[in-house]
């Protein structure tokens, strides 16, 4: 089977084709701020003036005749660029009459890196700009045992590095300055239950620059919501009794939170997968794969119900392609 899939939830418009096996194709087209963060309305209008060429890019490499499948990013995301995509992936799906399959971005991430590890059943601890989710399969469906009570991690180091004068994406300039300190400032930890809290966090950060150095901030910023994301995810795993971790999203090229999971699952024995840097970050080929599992397992998306979802969760999903 070969599947075509366009990811398009935030900042990286992706195509790819992909059949059982490998990644046949990929072509993308990032919309980099020229200041600022991510704004919606700009990444959909670079989104519309991108997608087909995109598109056309990753056709080019093959006979369309063999196609069996668009799958698309459904969601979550921002509503803008999910409707460029879906939109597309309508068009596609029409013009080369094979079905339809959206896909949940936070699943698609985990799909990705079991195709690429043989990993069976981890525990996954997703971290991009705008999802912090602790997740783990169970009957049918990923489930969400901890996450975010407000915005996600990379907003949180995004918004704070805004406020210091960093260019986005803020993530690689803040691990950057928080490397050349050790003076930590007290920030506040939030966690409740299984879930945590960044707003306040970044607020503090943001406050705090008035009286403590930018590479102090970041450090301390850093110590503090890592310890939070790695308190959450060690008790996920004792939970659940699994054994293995899985770190996902674009927060997750950080070394220092790598570091620090790793530490963690040494001390109780558990095994540590950290994906490739081209992996961590948003792709065509997550969704390609993703989508093929899904369309080979008889799930498919009709025109009616393919309406962007920017709240898309990741337990919504029954989970066809895994049993047990
Ligand atoms: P995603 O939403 O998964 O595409 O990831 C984007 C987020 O990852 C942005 O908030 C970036 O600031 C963040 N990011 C990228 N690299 C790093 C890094 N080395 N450390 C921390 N955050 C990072
Ligand atoms: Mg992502």
């Amino acid at each position: 089977m070969i599947v075509l899939g366009i990811e398009g939830t935030a900042w990286n418009l992706s195509a790819s084709l992909v059949n059982e096996d490998t990644v046949l194709c990929e072509a993308s087209a990032p919309y980099i701020p020229i200041a600022g963060g991510i704004h919606p309305r700009e990444a959909a209008q670079h989104f519309a003036g991108s997608v087909a060429s995109v598109i056309r890019q990753v056709l080019r490499s093959i006979d369309p005749d063999l196609i069996d499948g668009v799958a698309f990013s459904q969601g979550p995301g921002l509503g803008p660029c999910l409707r460029i995509v879906g939109t597309a992936a309508r068009v596609l799906s029409l013009r080369l009459n094979v079905p339809l399959v959206g896909v949940n971005h936070c699943i698609a991430h985990i799909e990705v890196e079991r195709w690429n590890t043989d990993l069976k059943d981890p525990v996954t601890l997703y971290v991009s700009g705008a999802n912090s989710q602790v997740l783990s399969y169970r009957h049918k469906r990923y489930r969400i045992l901890g996450e975010t009570l407000d915005i996600g991690i990379g907003n949180c180091i995004d918004k704070f590095a805004r406020s210091a004068g960093l260019s986005h994406p803020g993530g690689p300039k803040v691990e950057h300055l928080a490397g050349t300190s050790q003076n930590y400032v007290p920030m506040p930890y939030v966690v409740k239950g299984m879930d945590f809290s960044f707003s306040g966090l970044a607020t503090a950060a943001q406050q705090t620059l008035s009286s403590a150095p930018v590479e102090d901030v970041c450090f301390s910023l850093q110590e503090t919501a890592f310890s939070m994301l790695v308190e959450v995810t060690e008790r996920a795993l004792s939970q659940t009794k699994k054994t293995d971790l899985l770190l996902a999203g674009g927060v997750g090229a950080n070394k220092r939170l790598q570091e620090m999971l790793a530490i963690m699952c040494e001390e109780r024995g558990a095994e540590f997968f950290r994906p490739k840097s081209e992996y961590l970050q948003d792709n065509g080929a997550m969704i390609a794969y993703t989508g093929l599992l899904m369309l080979s397992h008889g799930v498919k998306t009709t025109i009616e119900s393919s309406a962007a979802n920017p709240n898309f969760r990741p337990d919504e999903v029954e989970v066809q392609w895994i049993s047990g």
